[in-house]
């Protein structure tokens, strides 16, 4: 299995940020490479809303990320299986990742809405919500029971039944299954939850190596731990270090997934404390970060690889991203603005549509309006990181941060 896993998944750090914990890399699945840092657009259901894989592979994705909570549901991870896993059935030939499904599992599962706050708000001590208030009562020591968010059914995830979904599914990058807390449970609630999902992490390398035995005739998957302890710096130091160390099954996680509750404002401090307590030879994913400042935040401090539906949700409500800012392209004063959306962007959008047509296309509800800032927006959020990349190989990193966000933070958004 060690050699297995050794020939089919590996990573390779190529260049350093000096004095910081970023770098450049390669990460080798079975279905290709990934040239690290970078940006994997979400396909949630196992489609890119609007995009055929093709549009996908031209505007320069080198990877898609699908959630196992979706697949589960509709069409069933087994119809996946028979396809012959997630590439073949979408007809995407390059790698794959998918999330436990334990986001959406307590995110979308009954009782709970828009419990994860991405902002510390108002909150001045992890006190101040009554701990039973945003107790999320679905999930005990074994598991999560949820409702489907599609009919109500009643359907139950446990470590073991995430990874059998996510084998079954057959992404080359897989998941841990984690507990998801909010940045209002209390400080008891958060040692609670990353002591759960320390053991569920346990549980998961078990039931991986014996779905990686029992399947040995498929494409090796690797299996990615996830990261939690919200804001506190002990507690995500102990996840990294929990978690580097942690050996079951004669396994050990082949990467890891930085999760759960972020302050924005500190998500640079919080991935620093935990890439310093990581193996530096293992890649590190930064679950659902896709705005410019946070990405940079990311790589400079050692997250290699991105995920965040942001980019494609935002562009089918008309806000296209440009290097002066974000921008909506369906306001009046681009009626008759002939000029791309992006001047600096080669994407297919840019390259052969203007501001007046898209926004002739949203105020007409067309389908193709989604379609083109779709491209655009991803092949922005794509190339971006890529040029961190290059910046990096460069050895230029901070100065393109410097420059990139001054002019894209100069214009306030409208
Ligand atoms: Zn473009």
């Amino acid at each position: 299995m060690v050699e297995l896993s050794a020939m089919s998944f590996s990573f390779e750090v190529i260049k350093e940020i000096p004095e910081r914990l970023g770098r450049a890399g390669v990460i080798s699945t079975p279905h290709g490479q990934i040239s690290t840092p970078a940006f994997i657009p979400v396909g949630t259901k196992a489609s890119v809303k609007s995009l055929a894989p093709e549009a996908l592979s031209d505007l320069g994705a080198q990877a898609v990320l699908a959630n196992a909570y979706h697949l589960y549901l509709q069409p069933g991870s087994e119809t996946l299986d028979q396809a012959g896993g997630l590439g073949k059935f979408m007809n995407w030939d390059k790698p794959t990742f998918t999330d436990s499904g334990g986001f959406q599992v307590m995110s979308l599962g009954a009782g709970f809405k828009k419990v994860i706050d991405m902002s510390l708000g108002s909150l001045d001590s992890d006190e101040a919500m009554a701990e039973s208030k945003e107790r999320l009562a679905h999930v005990d020591d074994e598991g999560v029971t949820f409702k489907s968010h599609l009919d109500g059914s009643m359907h139950r995830f446990t470590p073991e039944v995430s990874m059998q979904v996510q084998h079954q599914i057959g992404a080359d990058i897989i998941f841990a299954f984690d507990e998801l807390t909010t940045l209002h449970n209390t400080r008891k609630y958060q040692e609670q939850s990353l002591e759960r999902t320390r053991l569920w992490a346990i549980r998961c390398l078990d039931e991986h190596k014996r779905l990686t035995d029992q399947r040995s005739d498929k494409p090796y998957q690797a299996l990615f731990g996830v990261l939690q302890g919200a804001q506190y710096e002990d507690l995500r130091r102990k996840a990294a270090k929990d978690l580097s160390e942690m050996k079951s099954s004669g396994i050990s996680f082949d990467g890891f997934g930085i999760g759960g509750a972020l302050d924005k404002a500190s998500l640079g401090q919080i991935v620093s404390w935990m890439s310093s307590e990581l193996p530096s030879d293992k890649p590190r994913h930064l679950l659902g970060i896709g705005e410019p400042a946070d990405l940079f935040a990311g790589v400079e401090n050692g997250a290699d690889t991105f995920d965040c539906v942001a980019p494609s949700r935002e562009a089918r409500t008309s806000a296209v991203y440009s290097e002066n800012g974000r921008f909506n392209v369906s306001s009046a004063s681009y009626k008759r603005d002939f000029s791309p959306i992006d001047k600096t962007c080669s994407c297919y959008t840019c390259s052969n549509f203007t501001r007046a047509y898209l926004n002739h296309l949203f105020r007409a509800k067309e389908m193709l309006a989604s379609t083109l800032a779709t491209i655009h927006n991803l092949a922005f959020t794509v190339r971006l990181v890529d040029r961190m990349r290059q910046a990096i190989l460069d050895e230029s990193f901070l100065e393109f941060k410097t420059e990139f966000l001054a002019r894209y933070q100069a214009k306030a958004m409208d």
